[in-house]
Order: C-alpha cells, then structure tokens, then sequence
C-alpha cells in the first residue's frame, strides 16, 4: 500500500489522524518509533467536542467502554468535602450527543487508538521505526526513517509531524516554540489509594493550600495528584515520599487508610507554540505544534481537533493539487488562531487561578462561578468551554464570517426529520437549509426552525464542513451564491452533495 499521508508518531494525535483520513478514504501509514506506551496516566479526560469526533471515526464506543462518563463535573473542596460548583452538561444535551466527560487514563486511549488503526484497512502502523531526515520539493515530501535493519526513505504527498514536544518534524523544518513558560514547578504523581469502600468525590481541591493542590481520580481508586512547588523547595525535596504523603493527607484526610504513588514526576508548564502549523507540504499537529498547561485538561483533546480540521484538508488537496496549498494554509491560520486565542487563554487564566492566586481569591472566584451559574445562559457557556465545543475561526479565508454563526461548530440539533446534525452528516460535508429554501438537484438536511440563538433572519443554507464548522451562512440562497461558498470552503476538490455525476 503505497501511503498519500505518512504520520509520525502513533500518540492520541497521529492515531486520531489516521482515523480521521481513512474515514475520507486516505491512506495513510503511522511511523513510530515505540511499541510501549507509556504507563504515566497523562491526559485524564476526553471532552464533548473530541467525543464526536471520535464517534464519527469510530472510536468512541470503545473508549467509552474503558473509560468513566459523567454528565456532572462537580470539583470539590478537599476539606470540606463540599462541592464549589456543579456544571451539568445535560444543560446542552440538545446540542451534543454525549453531554459529558469521559475520564480515562491517556494509556488506555492510546491503547485503543491504536488498536482501531491496526484494524482499518486504510491505515498501516509500524513500530521501531523513528523519523530521522526530512526534506521536500513541490510534489512530495521524503522522510528518512530509522528500523531494526537501518535507514530507508518514504516518500508521500504528505507528512505530519505528531511526534510530540520534542518532535523531529518541527526541528527538521526550524521552527522554535514560541510563548512563555510559568515560573512554577509541577509535582504530578498517579497514586493508589484505599479507601476501604468510601468513595471521594473527584476532582478535589485543597483550596486553603498555597498554591495549587488538587486530585482528579482518572480510574477506581487511582488518582493524579497535581501541586505546586514554592521556589524554596528542591527538585528531589518535592518527589520525596513524605512530600507526597502531605499531599495525600491534604487532599483525603485521615479517611485514606493506604496509599500507593505509583509515578511521579516534577514538570515545568508552558503557553508555547509554533510559529506555523504547515512548511509546504509538511504539517505539524498536537504536541508538536502547541503546549499548553494541563489546566482544564485540553492538551490533548486540542490535538484531536487538530486531526479534524486536517483530514479533510488533505482529503480535498489529495483530489486537487491546485487547491494543496490554500488548503493547509487554512489548516495553519484557523488552528494557530484556535489555540492562540481560545485554548492557551482559557487555560492561562485557570492556571494563573489555580497556581498563583491567595486561598481568599480562589474561594471568591468559586462563590462568584456559583453564582453565575444560577443563569442558564451562563451554565450553557460554561458547559461550551469546559467541552471545548466554543471558539470562532476569524481569519480564515475559505470562512465567510460576515454571519456571526460562520466560523463556529454547528450546534448537534434535531432535524426536521427526527435524526440530529451529527448523526445524519457523521462526518462529511453538508449543506443545512434552514426555513423555506428550493435548491433544486442539491442533496440537503432540512431544518425549518432553527434555534433563535443561531441570529437566522431569512431563509438560508448553511455550509458544514466535515469537522462539523460552519463555512458560511447564505441567506435567502440560490444555487449560484451557494455554489461560490462551496467553492471558498472546500476550493474546486468537493462538489455540491447530490452533483457529483454532474
Ligand atoms: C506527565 C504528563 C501529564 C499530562 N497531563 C495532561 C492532562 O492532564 N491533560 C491533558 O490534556 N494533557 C496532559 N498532558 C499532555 C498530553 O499528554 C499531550 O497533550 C498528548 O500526549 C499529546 O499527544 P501527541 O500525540 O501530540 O504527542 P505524544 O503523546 O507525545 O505522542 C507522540 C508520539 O510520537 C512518537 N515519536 C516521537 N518522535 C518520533 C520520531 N522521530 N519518529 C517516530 N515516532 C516518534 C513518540 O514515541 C510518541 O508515541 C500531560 C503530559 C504529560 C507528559
């Protein structure tokens, strides 16, 4: 099988792209360079907005199986065992189909990753093979790939660097990360610990610690213990066991009857990426191209979102050489944009809270999120970010954002024939009529009352993308105008649902 993508690295990102391409019919082959996967529990929880993803290539029922889905994300106040907040993403159960978090360790999602790659025809997955070269012209990339009998070369249409932090692909193409590291050290540790049979509400946190000292139990009875460590404390001071079992003693009192650390590590956090997604023919995704801190848990799942919005990119430059290079600039401006604006954003001002700020500030912080969330609009807003279903694609230019829902994932809602959005497109393209509209030879999903919140004045037809965003909003539409807006959004490599004989 010769490859149209080759993929480095065979984490949560690389196998999620190759999920993602071979359900746009690409293939693609995964080069990585272990088989082992590391045991740390890592990313702990997998939002809505990466669930249907997932869902539409046909990873989410196994995952869900292995992991532990809850609607309520309720942290609580380790000492007095009270809960701060509750969001209940039920509040947007009419626009996602899993309103919920799913908590599991990020070696089990790798696990399942991977499994589902080896069984897709489309996708090959080596192992004991690592990137080591790099170099490109103007119709295919060439990667020198290091096995068990030496050097080869691959040659592909297409590369994507998923090798991680310190990936080969983004230093074979120079580029440096950019962004700010905290001055602050991270002690995270995966404990054990036994109850005898009384179950802590998760997450925790210590709120009268200095610092941030909080506990998210990512399986029954295992644990991920998250501090900061004061600047007078050394490296070694803050791994040792009785540091641990102050923590432990902190965030679970005298009911933890034993624990066990089973890992630990001390970190540094970080606010960085690169300064381009894409060099020619070469894109960067997950790890490799942004880190952000492990707040609010969008590390990986930002890397997922990556893979959505690149697979049907490379689906459609595949088709259409002309159109490769507008196609993953797109892939570059939207998704440096998503994660300079929104995701490293979000997740500064919760680490910022979190680390940084008095005991006073943080129990205001939570009276102040308790009492806003009293309001509906603010529990839908709250469950948007947390499940990273909001932010908006501004600069792109194949998005016609002169309608304000243009740029922005389409809410998963009931169509007039009973089955929702995501169900009925899973995955593809689509063209959304909403309220009166004759556009006769187009195949189109039919909603005649669309949400108020959707700002639709007139009758119009929406443009879907496959990643489930909206490339434009054309009011009281004919063919020719929706026609123009297919072409922006997709170039020349995707026609209209229902004329591809045409
Ligand atoms: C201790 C720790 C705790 C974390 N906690 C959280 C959390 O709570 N929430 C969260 O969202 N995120 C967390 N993260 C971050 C999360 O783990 C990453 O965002 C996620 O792993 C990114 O996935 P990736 O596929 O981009 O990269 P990786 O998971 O790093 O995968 C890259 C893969 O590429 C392979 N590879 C590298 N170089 C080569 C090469 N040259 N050739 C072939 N293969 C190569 C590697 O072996 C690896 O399998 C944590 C990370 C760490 C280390």
């Amino acid at each position: 099988m010769k490859p149209e993508v080759v993929i480095v690295g065979a984490g949560p990102v690389g196998c999620s792209l190759a999920l993602g391409l071979a359900h746009h019919g690409v293939r693609s082959l995964v080069i990585e360079r272990s088989r082992e996967i590391a045991q740390e529990s890592r990313a702990l929880v997998i939002w809505p907005r990466t669930a249907e993803l997932l869902r539409d290539w046909g990873a989410w029922e196994p995952l869900l199986a292995a992991g532990r889905f809850t609607t309520l994300f309720t942290p609580h106040d380790a000492a007095s065992n009270t809960a701060l907040l509750s969001v209940d993403f039920c509040e947007i159960a009419d626009s996602v189909e899993s309103p919920g978090a799913l908590f599991i360790p990020q070696y089990d999602t790798v696990r399942i990753l991977r499994e589902r790659v080896a069984a897709n025809p489309l996708c090959e997955l080596r192992f004991d093979e690592e990137a080591v070269a790099l170099e490109q012209d103007e119709s295919e990339v060439r990667l020198g790939v290091r096995g068990t009998n030496g050097t080869t070369t691959l040659a592909a249409p297409f590369v994507v660097g998923a090798d991680g932090a310190h990936g080969f692909v983004r230093h074979a193409l120079g580029f440096t990360l950019q962004g700010a590291t905290y001055s602050t050290r991270v002690a995270i540790a995966d404990v054990g610990i036994e109850s005898g049979g009384r179950s802590f509400p998760s997450p925790r946190v210590a709120l009268d610690a200095p610092g941030l000292l909080l506990g998210i139990e990512y399986a029954p009875g295992l644990w991920r213990t998250i501090a900061s460590v004061a600047p007078s404390v050394g490296d070694d001071d803050a791994l040792a066991t009785d540091a641990h079992a102050k923590r432990i003693a902190h965030l679970f009192g005298e009911e933890a009857r034993s624990s066990t650390v089973l890992w630990s590590s001390l970190f540094r956090i970080h606010r960085r990426h690169a300064p381009n997604f894409i060099s020619g023919r070469v894109a960067l995704a997950g790890d490799a191209a942004h880190l952000n801190s492990p707040a609010g848990g969008q590390g990986m799942n930002a890397g997922i979102h990556d893979t959505a919005n690149l697979a049907w990119r490379l689906a459609c430059a595949l088709k259409s050489s002309q159109c490769a290079e507008a196609l993953l600039v797109g892939y570059d401006i939207e998704r440096r944009e998503m994660q300079n604006d929104s995701i490293e954003r979000t997740t500064d001002l919760a680490t910022r809270l979190a680390v940084y700020a008095p005991p006073s500030l943080k129990r205001f912080a939570f009276a102040w999120m308790r009492r806003s969330l009293r309001a509906r609009g603010m529990r839908r807003k709250a469950c948007r970010t947390l499940g990273m279903l909001d932010g908006r694609y501004t600069r792109s230019p194949d998005v016609d954002t002169t309608h304000p829902l243009a740029g922005r994932r389409i809410g998963d809602v009931a169509l007039d024939n009973g089955r929702r959005i995501n169900a009925e497109r899973r995955g593809r393209a689509a063209l959304l009529c909403c309220g009166e509209v004759r556009l006769d030879g187009i195949e189109t999903l039919a909603l005649a009352k669309p949400p108020k919140r959707w700002l639709l004045k007139h009758p119009s037809a929406i443009v879907i993308r496959p990643d489930g965003f909206v490339a434009a909003v054309i009011e009281k539409p004919t063919r020719a105008r929706v026609e123009a807006m297919w072409k922006r959004a997709f170039c020349c490599a995707s026609p209209l649902p229902g004329t591809e004989g045409e």
